[in-house]
């Protein structure tokens, strides 16, 4: 793993105009695109829905037909689709149509297996960028600073586009750490999917603030809150298709019951105290 730090003498120039294609125009497709604009790119989308009205607003074009948008001479195509429908969406789409090389990126919450399936359904041609904002609309509502950007060169042979499209990024002052797509995996396991099991449990909990919260409880309700924020699809796609996800939700399981027991125990230890 390497860190680059955001305060590199490239950060502060502007990134290179660029036509980035978004496949997927939902939240995190929306949230990424109006940063883009306003550096100066030029944004095209295609989603299930049809976001028309809101790319109109957002000076956006917006394709239903995934061969137009193949067309549109993209210089970035930029996958922003849920984990879940990700191998769906692409095998649903006519790539073979693509008339120029184009840098395939994924915003995937998870790593290996989008790295997988774009190998697997692109044409070598292609250059394929992994990456992982490690932001959404909450946390960079008030810019993108310090916050890390996580990527992995999978398969780039044309460099200054790829440099330019990564500048997006730098520019804005995100902490870019390169990372191989399995390290990633076991890290978020560890982090983001931990953190997004214990909101959606604390969240079947029904908990909620009360007048006399103390701190940690309000970190509880934060977590609560941001989590949920975040589909479910989200969360059972970081579970899914995240090899090591399984073991953690092991572990808390395992974690939990040996709380209990210990607490069980200390019980036992306290009752026969009082009977002595
Ligand atoms: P999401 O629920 O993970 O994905 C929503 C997007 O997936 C929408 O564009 C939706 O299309 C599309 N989609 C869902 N099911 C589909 C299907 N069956 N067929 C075709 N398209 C389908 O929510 P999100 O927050 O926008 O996240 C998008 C991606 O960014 C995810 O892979 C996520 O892991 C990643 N990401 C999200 C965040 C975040 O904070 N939200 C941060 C970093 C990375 P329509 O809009 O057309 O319905």
């Amino acid at each position: 793993m390497s860190s680059s730090s955001s305060s590199s003498s490239s950060s502060s120039l502007l990134p290179q105009p660029l036509k980035v294609g978004i496949v997927g125009f939902g939240t995190f497709g929306q949230f990424l695109a109006k940063t883009m604009i306003k550096q100066g790119h030029t944004i095209r989308a295609t989603s299930r829905t049809d976001h028309s009205h809101l790319c109109h607003q957002l000076g956006v074009s917006f394709f239903r037909d995934a061969l137009s948008f193949l067309e549109a001479d993209n210089d970035v195509i930029l996958i922003s689709t849920s984990i879940l429908s990700l191998s769906e969406v692409l095998r649903s789409m006519p790539l073979h149509c693509l008339n120029r090389r184009t840098l395939f990126v994924d915003v995937l919450s998870v790593k290996e297996h989008p790295r997988n399936v774009l190998l697997q359904v692109l044409p070598e041609v292609m250059d394929v960028l992994c990456t992982h904002p490690m932001f959404g609309p909450e946390s960079g509502k008030n810019g993108w600073k310090d916050l890390p950007f996580v990527y992995e060169k999978v398969r780039v042979r044309d460099e200054p586009r790829c440099s330019s499209f990564l500048q997006i990024f730098e520019s804005e002052g995100c902490r870019m750490v390169e990372m191989s797509c399995e390290e990633h995996d076991k890290l978020a396991a560890r982090s983001q999917f931990l953190s997004h099991a214990i909101g959606r449990i604390l969240s079947e909990m029904g908990i909620e603030s009360t007048s006399m919260n103390t701190k940690s409880f309000e970190t509880l309700v934060k977590l609560k809150e941001s989590t949920t924020n975040d589909s479910f699809d989200l969360f059972s796609g970081l579970f899914i298709h995240n090899r090591f996800a399984q073991q953690e939700l092991m572990n808390l399981e395992h974690s939990f019951e040996m709380v209990k027991q210990r607490l069980r125990k200390r019980t036992g230890e306290e009752q026969n105290l009082s009977k002595v």
